[in-house]
């Protein structure tokens, strides 16, 4: 694999941490694609002042800035081999619009984070920009927690994980390219076998909406003093975790229906939601017994808060606008019932979770058990791109 020219796109806290990262590990051009607002700008100062990205981990501090940086996709990712997009979900495809006329043949690109869903996506603009050679991958999650914290200068990287999923399209580049995302990035990516699995493994559909739905159900308008903010994970209680075991249940039934319907797919990498926490927080989980316990014993959990918007000075009321909602749920919990519909297998709770938490978002995505709903054309569904049988799902 030979990579000479990486550009990131995006300029939220992920671009911002990963720009040090890589300039510390790749000798290659660096470039940034920066469509938004006026951050090509910003950049593009700090380019000229010959000033870095300050990076902070712990003590240890990291120094990068990019080659070069531009609101337009064809000044610096028509001589990329790698683009990196580690956007939120909702970026993803005005980025891919914006991007695919002018890319090299073989280029990869990949999502950090993918979310649920990003194949389809991503393989319908290329496919319609006659760009069918270009390599995706998606990445589980993003590796670090990381906060700006003085735009196009400093950022703070307040925790990194041990270990991250990584799937690419097609398949057989993908321990080449976890080697060299690895060396990269500094962190140990793991092969997985398909992009379905990163989208029904996709933790977060169910713990955020889940959590908000088991918070806030029947107490959407309560006014909340600053002190009386609910803890997120640490506030699940027994009944929330009985909610959230239940649509992990569901998940998994829906696994082993694809498991009948093609016996060669490999997705033992879908996790029960208990099984997950244990495994991705092995060592801050001090009671593992339930899984009420996994969330409130945890210390990476520790005083995170429900996401809450301040209304005057006076009150705060419950964000339903937060990306708990409004990524993990059109990006993620959507996409798992779509494939569900295809698989024919019922997700009642989900149904219930997604019907509840969408009416707090605006939205309509689901009418009764199916998506009907008036906004499902902004979902990253199969059927959205015209994939609408599940062995046309297993293809990736
Ligand atoms: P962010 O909010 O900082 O990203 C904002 C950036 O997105 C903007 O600076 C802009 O470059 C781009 N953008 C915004 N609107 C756009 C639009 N309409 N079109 C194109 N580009 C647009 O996001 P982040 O914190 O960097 O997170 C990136 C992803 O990582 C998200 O999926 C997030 O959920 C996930 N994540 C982040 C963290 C974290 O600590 N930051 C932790 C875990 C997961």
């Amino acid at each position: 694999m030979k990579i000479e020219t990486i550009t990131v796109c995006g300029g939220g806290n992920a671009a911002h941490a990963i720009i040090p990262i890589i300039r510390n590990n790749f000798s290659g051009k660096l470039n940034l694609f920066l469509p938004y607002g006026d951050e090509a700008a910003q950049f593009n100062k700090l380019i000229e002042e010959k000033r870095f990205i300050t990076a902070t981990i712990g003590e240890k501090k990291l120094y990068g800035r990019p080659d070069e940086a531009s609101k337009f996709a064809k000044d610096v990712c028509k001589d990329a081999d790698l683009i990196l997009v580690p956007l939120p979900a909702f970026a993803h495809e005005p980025t891919l619009l914006q991007i695919a006329p002018f890319l090299k043949e073989e280029v990869i690109i990949g999502a950090i984070p993918a979310r649920s869903g990003f194949e389809y996506s991503a393989l319908k603009i290329l496919k319609d920009n006659k760009k069918e050679k270009v390599i995706i991958f998606g990445m589980q999650t993003l590796p670090w927690a990381c906060r700006i914290k003085e735009y196009a200068s400093k950022v703070d990287i307040l925790g990194k994980k041990r270990s991250v999923g990584m799937a690419a399209f097609p398949h057989k580049i993908t321990s080449e390219l976890a080697s060299f995302l690895t060396r990269l990035l500094d962190l140990k990516i793991e092969p997985l076998p398909n992009m379905l699995t990163l989208s029904l493994a996709n933790v977060g559909q169910i713990i955020h909406p889940g959590i908000m739905y088991g918070i806030f159900k029947g107490k959407e308008k309560v006014k909340y003093q600053k002190d009386e903010i609910p803890l997120f994970y640490q506030g699940v209680t027994k009944e929330i975790s009985e909610t959230l075991k239940m649509m992990s249940d569901e998940i998994l039934v829906l696994i082993n229906e694809i498991r009948n319907i093609d016996k060669s797919i490999n997705l033992n990498h879908v996790l029960g939601l208990k099984d997950w926490l244990i495994y991705s927080y092995k060592e801050s989980i001090e009671d593992k017994s339930t899984l009420q316990s996994c969330f409130v014993t945890n210390r990476a959990y520790q005083g995170l808060c429900a996401p809450m918007k301040k209304i005057g000075n006076d009150y705060f009321l419950p964000n339903f606008q937060a990306r708990y909602l409004t990524e993990d749920v059109p990006y993620g919990l959507v996409v798992t019932k779509a494939i569900a519909q295809l698989a024919k297998v019922d997700m009642p709770i989900i149904d219930e979770v997604i019907l509840t938490v969408s009416k707090w978002m605006g939205k309509e995505y689901i009418k009764g058990s199916y998506l009907e709903g008036k906004d499902i054309k902004d979902a990253r569904i199969p059927q959205n791109y015209g994939i609408n049988n599940l062995e046309n799902i297993i293809v990736y």
